[in-house]
């Protein structure tokens, strides 16, 4: 025995000296698990509140997008036509307004056929809404509207909507970012942006939009005109019960540049007369349901 020649107190001495170690090992091994598992917890932790945080940010960032309103996708796809009228070369060109009061025939007039522009905005409508295609409807629409998605899919012509239903809020918004965009090209004056504004962005109240009856189709470029959905849309939209809105021949009526991207629903019958006589739907109204002739 190596431990022979020491007598027995040194030899509890070493034990116990060998138990302390061994207990502080067993401690040092304790602290190092316990400061792991309080790592791991606080890396957790971290990572719990970095996911929160994100999650209400990009919450916060929808709430003020759509007041409330779940149209994120519209945000997102949506695109104003920044059109000649909105750029400083075209200042001194004034665009068209539409001046006919339609405010009477609005009261009573079933919802298709409400004139919607900027000498008749819409009061406090709230339409039934349903989705189409991913985009909130007016559910009066929504039948027809699929119907056509469907027949295009068929006919092999790639059609989707890209803009139906806009709350008033939203319509507020898309207003105010071509004003901002105006003062950042060239408008000088609050006054001037939101002037020129008006010509490429209907304002707040303003947009056939807010009927849920109105829908921009595939892309809102002047290009559009080129693509064979454009093509499908002119020639079959109507049979569907949707008319072109704003075309160039119409501008002096409608009060909008031309767009032949935006629909509007307006029921089968009145689209295929509104085809036939091939007028603005504000001409139609009043000559086939006010009797003045436009
Ligand atoms: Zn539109």
């Amino acid at each position: 025995m190596i431990y022979k020649h020491l007598k027995i107190k040194d030899l509890n001495k070493i034990q116990e000296k060998r138990l302390a170690m061994r207990k502080a090992r067993k401690t040092f091994m304790l602290l190092i698990i316990a400061t792991g598992i309080v790592i791991c917890f606080g890396i957790g932790l971290f990572y719990f509140y970095i996911k929160l945080n994100n999650n209400e940010q990009s919450k916060k960032n929808e709430d003020t997008k759509n007041i409330g309103e779940n149209i994120k996708n519209d945000i997102v796809t949506e695109k104003i036509p920044k059109t000649k009228a909105a750029t400083t070369e075209n200042l001194n060109n004034d665009c068209e307004f539409a001046n006919t009061d339609f405010s009477e025939w609005n009261k009573t007039a079933p919802e298709e056929l409400i004139i919607v522009n900027q000498a008749n905005p819409l009061i406090n409508f709230s339409p039934k809404l349903k989705l189409v295609n991913g985009k909130k409807t007016n559910i009066i629409a929504a039948e027809c509207l699929e119907n056509l998605l469907e027949d295009a899919r068929q006919q092999k012509i790639n059609i989707w909507v890209v803009s139906a239903y806009r709350t008033q809020e939203h319509q507020k918004k898309l207003f105010e970012n071509q004003i901002k965009y105006e003062l950042e090209n060239g408008a000088k004056t609050r006054d001037e942006a939101e002037k020129k504004a008006r010509c490429v962005v209907a304002a707040p109240g303003q947009s056939e939009h807010e009927l849920g009856l109105a829908f921009d189709f595939n892309s809102v470029e002047s290009s559009f005109s080129l693509e064979p959905a454009c093509k499908w849309l002119e020639n079959n939209a109507h049979k569907y019960g949707f008319s072109e809105r704003y075309k160039s021949s119409w501008e002096k009526i409608t009060g909008v540049k031309p767009e032949p991207w935006h629909y509007r629903y307006v029921g089968i019958e009145n689209s295929k007369k509104i085809k036939k006589v091939d007028k603005p739907l504000e001409s139609y109204i009043l000559e086939n349901f006010i009797n003045i002739t436009h």
